[in-house]
């Protein structure tokens, strides 16, 4: 495993952490000594998962928040603050599928995965900025997807990721005179319970499209999201890392 020194002691923190992709960089942080926060909208899984990784050795903070709500984000970073001083990285990762063809689509089906997908991580940057900024230094790394491309029966979900690499792209023109840095990570197919839900035979096509030939692990996923955190990534920002097994970039 890739050493970043400049992680070790860093605070973190992965929204969404307690399963999947998002459990997955929260222990890869762990593992370079980071202080790592925890936060999920299930108050289980995000207990869980913190106490797994503390059992690593590092410091863990747990807490529930709903990236949706402003005022749940806001006193999650408040709380990190108030116990470590400090907010190092911030991984936009907390996302979800609704999944439908337009024609079908309802209005709620719609709204609730821009809410939680796009105006999440609007939320959480804007509330972690407000403290990176007076540190001069800072890096976010928000989850978009291979779906931004425009996936059929994914017209929310594909909008909603579309819509994270704008976001990432202007905030890191505006942000970089100010020594933070925002990046994002499109993933391709990743073995996670979100794509445990598409039927077999749909699987069988995406993986025979994939230049690799297999799914991605989180693990994968996490390892560039380390390396878009660290000071080896000094120089990057406003970019969009495809992490998809060959499917092509974004
Ligand atoms: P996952 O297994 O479904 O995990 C998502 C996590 O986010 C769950 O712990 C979930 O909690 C949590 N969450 C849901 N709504 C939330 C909210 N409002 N506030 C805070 N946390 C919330 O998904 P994943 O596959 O790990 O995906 C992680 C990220 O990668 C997502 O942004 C996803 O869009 C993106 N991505 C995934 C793939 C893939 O192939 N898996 C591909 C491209 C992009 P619950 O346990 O309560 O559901």
């Amino acid at each position: 495993m890739a050493k970043y020194e400049d992680l070790k002691d860093a605070v973190v923190i992965v929204t969404g952490s307690g399963r999947g992709i998002g459990r997955a960089i929260a222990e890869q942080f762990a593992d370079q000594g980071a202080k790592i926060v925890i936060t999920d909208i299930n108050a289980e899984t995000a207990a869980e998962t913190a106490k797994e990784i503390a059992a690593k050795g590092v410091e863990t903070h747990s807490a529930v928040c709903d990236v949706s709500k402003m005022d749940q984000v806001e006193a999650l970073m408040q709380a990190v603050i108030d116990k470590w001083g400090k907010i190092d990285v911030l991984v936009n990762n907390a996302g979800i599928t609704k999944d439908g063809m337009f024609l079908r689509m309802k209005p709620e089906q719609w709204q609730i995965v821009l809410d939680i997908n796009l105006t999440g991580t609007y939320n959480c940057a804007y509330a972690a900025v407000a403290h990176m900024r007076k540190a001069k230094k800072g890096a976010i790394i928000n989850i978009s997807s291979i779906a931004a491309g425009g996936n059929a029966g994914q017209a929310n979900y594909s909008a909603s990721k579309a819509g994270v690499i704008g976001f990432t792209k202007a905030i890191g023109k505006e942000l970089a005179p100010m020594g933070l840095r925002i990046n994002a990570v499109a993933p391709g197919f990743i073995d996670t319970a979100m794509t445990d839900a598409i039927p077999d035979k749909i699987k069988e096509t995406i993986l025979a499209n994939i230049p690799m030939r297999r799914e991605g692990q989180p693990e994968d996923i996490a390892k560039a999201i380390l390396f878009l955190a660290s000071d080896q990534a000094s120089y990057i920002t406003g970019e969009v890392l495809n992490v998809n097994g060959g499917l092509g970039g974004l």
